[in-house]
Formats: structure tokens, C-alpha cells, sequence
């Protein structure tokens, strides 16, 4: 693609990808830049809520990703000192609300490479990898970037506008001056993947948070490469012991028999360890340059709220872009991207997910156990449920930042 009258998104994780796919679809040439020389495959997220099915259902990607993904329309919160199921939600009882009451486990990568598929249909998408957006700038009526390919030959790509979409280390970001506050949490995660079945074994549902003072955990189920069923879980690391020992096999076996004393020792398949951080972009414009998903918020990952919420960012983004575009609007509206997605981010996604862990960890018994019964309470009171689940489903937050002017 010659023209330099397209938009260009830095990073092709799922944000960009799907953003990518949204403009392509609307005949705007798009170009997409990412330093992977292919999709990883590592585990990241799992889960894609019911207001995000019903987004992405519009640029054609639900019914595909529900070919590949399990519907699970439960989610569960137990207790480990007590053994009690605490609370169970079903997302059939938001049937009202939306077109697909139940969140579908699938795999980041698979998410990524159905929206890859699906935008290189249009003559409009080009993507290039392996390359690394190393530059960016802009003027009043340009966006510049400057890419390195491995061979470390240089190019410079011009655009109408840049977004990025490069993660929590985006260089868009950095290079606009975004301040980016909140905060790291003390201890890292680890992801761990087994095919130790928990639903067969201990009556799990395909999402569980499990709370405990000291050793609480998340426990997910995905489908697989061939639908053999993987099951996930993130454990906290509270400890500085060095990363070989954290993620050894004597470490994680010790974990599981902690949070899940039944199972027996079983085999490891994937294990990740990474820091968690709590973060909001001060801005998510600078001009011509926009923010969406990870390069604008980041949170932990207990609820499954940062690429749904990416992905939200991006349709509403690709929305507006294609009415400047078209000259349906002026460039106030990307003003009103930032007024819609940044303050709801911080109300929904950091406020939820850091409740989220606070709950599972809560260590003083009074408190703990009030967060456990106000959770049951929530469960067990029809109106209240139905309101946590449009809050843990992202529909309220969709609803508030489309309703903002
Ligand atoms: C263990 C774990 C579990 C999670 N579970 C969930 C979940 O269940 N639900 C949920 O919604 N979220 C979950 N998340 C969060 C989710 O993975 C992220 O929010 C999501 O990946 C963000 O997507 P993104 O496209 O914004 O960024 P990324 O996925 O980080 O993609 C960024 C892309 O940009 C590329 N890139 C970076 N720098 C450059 C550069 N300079 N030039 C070119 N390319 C560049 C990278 O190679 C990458 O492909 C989880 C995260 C983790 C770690």
C-alpha cells in the first residue's frame, strides 16, 4: 500500500488487530506494525464478556470465535478456609441485556489471529511484522513513525493519525510525555496451565475466584488446541524468592495442594511469571496520536477486564475515526473518545478488578468474612446480582461511556 492517507496502529496484539479489522472494514486504508514475528501464543486472556461478543459481532467475529471457544455462562467465588461455594452468577440471568449471556473462554491468540484473518479480506489492511515502531512524531496534519526491521533497515511510514496499541511499555505513549499514575502491586502472578480436569474433580464451574488470607488463586478453563480442555491457574507469588524457584515445579506442585488440596501432582504444561500493575494514561489523545487497551490502562488480571476493555476502546475509536473520515464529524470527537473511555476505565475497570483482589486476599477475619457475605448477599438478591453482573460483564461501563457527550 503506497498511500500515506491511512491510519497507522502500532502493535498487533488483540487491540490493534480488532481496531484494524474495524477501520479495513469501513474502506480505510489501514497500515498495522508489530515487533513479533508472529502471533505469541503464550497465556494471557482467556475470557471475552458478553458486551464484548456483542460488539464484535458487528465486524463479524463472535460467530467465529464461538466456533473455537466454550460458553460459560457461570462464574463462581469460593472460600478455601471454609470449602463453601460463596456465591455463583449465571450471565443467563442478564439474558435481557444482551445477546450472548454468557462470557466465551478463548484464548488471546485465537482471538487475534480470527480478527487477522478476517481484516487481510480487505485491500484496505495491510499488516508488516517483524518490525519495530521505533520513532514516532507528528505535525498539524501528519503522523510520522519510523520502523526497524530486523535487519535494522529503517522505514518511515506517514499517517492521518497514529494509534497506539503497543502495550503497557508503548512507545506512543512515552514519546507524547502521557504521564501513566497508579501503581505496581508488591507481589508478581504466576500463570500456570494443566489439563488436570477441576470441574470433573471438585464441581468447578469454567471461571472460579477461590479467596483465602494467604493463598488465594483464579482457576479458568480454556479450550486448547484441540478442544482437549487446558485449565489455568494464577497463583500470587508473596515472596522475593528469585524467579527459578517460583516457578519450579516443587513451588507451583506446593501451591496446588494449598489452594486445591485434591489434586494430585500433575503435569505442568505452560507456567508465566510477570508483574501486575494498577494504571491509568493521563490522556489517551495528543493530537493525532490516540491510546487504546494496554498502551492506556493496565489492571490485574482477576476479572478479565483489560482486553475486553481494549477492545471497547478500540471499536470506539474506529467508530469515530470513520465519521472524521467521512466527514460526518471534526476532530472534537476523538476529545470525546478520551472523555468516554478514560474516566470509565478508572470507575470500572481499575475500581472492579482491584475490589476483585482485595476480596480474595483480604487477611483481617472481620473484614473477610463482611467482603464474603456481601458477595453471597449480592449473589442471592436478584437486583443486586443483576447489577454486579452488567458491572463484571463491562455492559454498564459500554453504556456510560457511549452515554457521555
Ligand atoms: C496472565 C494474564 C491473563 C489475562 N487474562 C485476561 C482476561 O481473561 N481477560 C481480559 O480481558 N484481559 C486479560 N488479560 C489482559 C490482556 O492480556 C491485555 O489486556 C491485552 O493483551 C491487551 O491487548 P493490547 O492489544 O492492548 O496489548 P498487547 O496484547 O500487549 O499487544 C501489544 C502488541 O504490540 C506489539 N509491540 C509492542 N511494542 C511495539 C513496537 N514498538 N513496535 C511494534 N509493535 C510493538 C507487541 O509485540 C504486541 O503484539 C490478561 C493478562 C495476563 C498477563
Amino acid at each position: 500500500m503506497a498511500t500515506d492517507d491511512c491510519i497507522l496502529i502500532s502493535g498487533a496484539g488483540p487491540v490493534g488487530t480488532i481496531t484494524g479489522l474495524a477501520l479495513a472494514r469501513q474502506g480505510i486504508p489501514v497500515k498495522l506494525f508489530d515487533t513479533l514475528a508472529e502471533i505469541p501464543t503464550d497465556h494471557r486472556a482467556a475470557t471475552l464478556h458478553p458486551s464484548t461478543l456483542d460488539m464484535v459481532e458487528g465486524i463479524g467475529l463472535t460467530e467465529r470465535l464461538m466456533a473455537k471457544g466454550i460458553a460459560s455462562p457461570h462464574f463462581q467465588y469460593r472460600d478455601r478456609a471454609t470449602g463453601e461455594i460463596v456465591a455463583e452468577f449465571d450471565y443467563r440471568d442478564i439474558g435481557d441485556e444482551t445477546r450472548h449471556p454468557y462470557a466465551l473462554q478463548v484464548e488471546q491468540h485465537k482471538t487475534i489471529g480470527v480478527a487477522l484473518e478476517l481484516a487481510q479480506l480487505h485491500s484496505a489492511f495491510q499488516l508488516t511484522r517483524p518490525c519495530t515502531v521505533v520513532e514516532v512524531g507528528q505535525t498539524a496534519d501528519r503522523v510520522e513513525i519510523t520502523v526497524e526491521h530486523p535487519d535494522g533497515r529503517r522505514e518511515t511510514h506517514r499517517g492521518r493519525y497514529l494509534i497506539g496499541c503497543e502495550g503497557g511499555r508503548s512507545i506512543t505513549r512515552k514519546t507524547f510525555d502521557i504521564d501513566f499514575p497508579g501503581f505496581t502491586w508488591q507481589e508478581r502472578f504466576i500463570i500456570v496451565a494443566t489439563h488436570f480436569d477441576f470441574a470433573a474433580a471438585g464441581g468447578y464451574r469454567f471461571r472460579n475466584y477461590v479467596a483465602h488470607p494467604d493463598q488465594w488463586c483464579a482457576l479458568m478453563k480454556v479450550p486448547g488446541e484441540r478442544f482437549e480442555g487446558i485449565w489455568r491457574c494464577l497463583f500470587p507469588a508473596l515472596t522475593d524468592e528469585p524467579n527459578e524457584v517460583v516457578t519450579s515445579d516443587e513451588w507451583i506442585q506446593a501451591r496446588f495442594q494449598e489452594c486445591l488440596p485434591f489434586a494430585p501432582s500433575f503435569t505442568i504444561v505452560h507456567r508465566n511469571l510477570y508483574d501486575v500493575h494498577q494504571r491509568v494514561a493521563a490522556s489517551f489523545r495528543a493530537g493525532r496520536a490516540l491510546l487504546a487497551g494496554d498502551s492506556a490502562h493496565v489492571n490485574n488480571p482477576i476479572g478479565g477486564m483489560g482486553m475486553n476493555s481494549g477492545i471497547h476502546d478500540g471499536l470506539n475509536l474506529a467508530t469515530k475515526l470513520g465519521r472524521i473520515w467521512r466527514g460526518e464529524a471534526d476532530e472534537s470527537v476523538l476529545d470525546q473518545y478520551d472523555r468516554q473511555r478514560r474516566p470509565t476505565a478508572q470507575k470500572y475497570v481499575q475500581a472492579q478488578s482491584i475490589r476483585n483482589k482485595e476480596t480474595l486476599q483480604e487477611k483481617d477475619p472481620a473484614i473477610r468474612r463482611k467482603r464474603l457475605d456481601e458477595l453471597k448477599r449480592t449473589a442471592d438478591t436478584k437486583a443486586l446480582a443483576h447489577d454486579f453482573m452488567l458491572r463484571s460483564s463491562l455492559i454498564a461501563m459500554v453504556r456510560e461511556a457511549d452515554a457521555t457527550a
